[in-house]
C-alpha cells in the first residue's frame, strides 16, 4: 500500500465510527490501482441540525486523463440524457454519472421480491454496450428495475457505486469492489481534475411505513456541482419515494435547488402506492420547489399505474407548467450554463460579508 494512502486511510479510520465505512475505505487502500478512484482525503463538517453531530465527508478521486479543457470551460452546459426508467446520464464539467442502470428490453420481466414480477413495456434509448465511459454509478436502491441482472453481470466490478448501506452490502457480496454507502444526509465528495461535486443522500421512503419496511431502503441524492466560478448547481434526484415527513427537511436544508429529477409512475404493489403518482408528484414539485423539474421513471413497467399525462394535467391545472420539462427516452436536456445574470449575481454575492457555517444551511 502506498505510504500516503495508508496514512490518510488511517486518519479516516479515526474519522468514521462505522466498521462498514472503514471496510469501504480499506478496499481502496488495498487496491488503489484496481479501484477506478482512490480514497485520498476526508474532512468533517458540522451537521446544521445539531452542532454536536459530526458528519464525515468521504471522497473519491477519478483519474482525469481524459478530461478536455472544453469540458471545464465555464460556459459549457451540463446535460441529462434520458435512457429510460430512472436511468439517466448526467454530464457536467467532465463528470459522467449513470443513475439507476436498467437496460432490460420490452417484454423482459423484473423480480421485485416476494414473488412479485413486472414486465418492461419500453426499450431503453441505448444498450448497455453503447454507454460512454462512466465515472460512477449513483444507485437509489436495489430493485431490479433500477439495477437489473444484465447490469449486474456486465458492469465492471471496479466501477464506483454510491448507494444505500443496504445496496452496497448486496453489491459487495456480488463482487463489486468500489461501493460507497451513504446514510441519509451523509456527504460524499468526488473530484476529477479541477472538477468537483458533492453527493449527499436525501431521505426517501418507498411506500407507506408498513410496506416500505418490506421493500429495500431507498435514498434520494443531492448533487452539488461546482460550477468553477465559486457557485454551485444543485441537482436533486428523488429516488423511489412517497411524500413523507422527512422529505420536508430537504427544502429547509436546500432552499435553492436548480433541477429536480422526480421518480413518478405511481407504482403499485398489491394495489398499494409505493412511488409518487400525479398528485404526489405535484406535491413534490411544490415542496422541493426546484427551478426546473423533469419527471422520469413514469411508464416503463406494468407496475407503473399513473401515466405521465395525469401529472402533466395536474401541473397545468396548478399553473406550474413553466417549471416542468418533459423528456422522452433518447432526449438530451442541457442545464447549468453560466449566464451573464449568474455572473452579476455572483459578483453581488462576493460583495456581501461571508456567511458563517457550512453550506447548505438550514433555513430554520
Ligand atoms: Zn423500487
Amino acid at each position: 500500500m502506498p505510504a500516503r494512502i495508508g496514512l490518510i486511510c488511517r486518519k479516516i479510520r479515526h474519522a468514521h465510527s462505522s466498521p462498514e465505512t472503514h471496510r469501504d475505505t480499506m478496499w481502496h487502500a488495498r487496491m488503489p490501482d484496481l479501484a477506478r478512484g482512490a480514497c485520498v482525503a476526508t474532512d468533517a463538517r458540522m451537521d446544521s441540525r445539531s452542532p454536536s453531530i459530526v458528519t464525515p465527508t468521504r471522497s473519491l478521486v477519478i483519474p482525469s486523463s481524459s478530461l478536455s479543457s472544453a469540458a471545464l470551460a465555464d460556459d459549457t452546459p451540463g446535460s441529462i440524457f434520458f435512457i429510460g426508467t430512472a436511468t439517466v446520464l448526467i454530464r457536467y464539467r467532465g463528470f459522467t454519472i449513470l443513475t439507476d442502470p436498467n437496460f432490460l428490453h420490452r417484454g423482459d420481466t423484473v423480480h421485485l421480491g416476494y414473488g412479485l414480477r413486472s414486465q418492461r413495456r419500453t426499450e431503453p434509448a441505448i444498450g448497455f454496450e453503447e454507454l460512454p465511459d462512466v465515472d460512477l454509478v449513483l444507485l437509489s436502491h436495489m430493485h431490479e428495475d433500477h439495477f437489473d441482472r444484465l447490469v449486474e453481470k456486465r458492469l465492471d466490478r471496479r466501477m464506483p457505486i454510491v448507494s444505500t448501506p443496504h445496496s452496497t452490502l448486496v453489491l459487495k457480496r456480488k463482487g463489486f469492489l468500489s461501493t460507497h454507502a451513504l446514510s441519509t444526509w451523509d456527504r460524499f465528495e468526488v473530484r476529477k481534475g479541477a472538477s468537483r461535486m458533492t453527493i449527499t443522500a436525501m431521505p426517501a421512503k418507498h411506500g407507506p411505513s408498513v410496506v416500505s419496511s418490506l421493500l429495500p431502503p431507498v435514498m434520494g441524492s443531492m448533487l452539488e456541482l461546482d460550477r468553477g466560478d465559486g457557485t454551485t448547481f444543485r441537482l436533486y434526484v428523488s429516488g423511489d419515494t412517497m411524500i413523507h415527513e422527512q422529505l420536508r427537511e430537504v427544502p429547509k436544508r436546500y432552499p435553492d435547488i436548480d433541477l429536480a429529477l422526480l421518480h413518478l409512475g405511481g407504482t403499485r404493489v398489491l394495489g398499494i402506492l409505493v412511488t409518487m403518482d400525479a398528485k404526489e408528484g405535484l406535491e413534490a414539485l411544490r415542496l422541493i420547489d426546484p427551478k426546473e423539474a423533469i419527471p422520469i421513471h413514469y411508464d416503463d413497467y406494468t407496475v407503473f399505474k399513473s401515466p405521465l399525462s395525469d401529472f402533466q394535467e395536474a401541473v397545468e391545472a396548478a399553473g406550474l407548467s413553466s417549471r416542468v420539462t418533459y423528456m422522452e427516452r433518447g432526449d438530451t436536456h442541457q442545464f447549468g450554463a453560466i449566464t451573464a445574470a449568474d455572473t452579476v449575481r455572483h459578483m453581488v454575492e462576493l460583495d456581501r460579508p461571508p456567511s458563517s457555517g457550512p453550506q447548505p444551511t438550514s433555513s430554520r
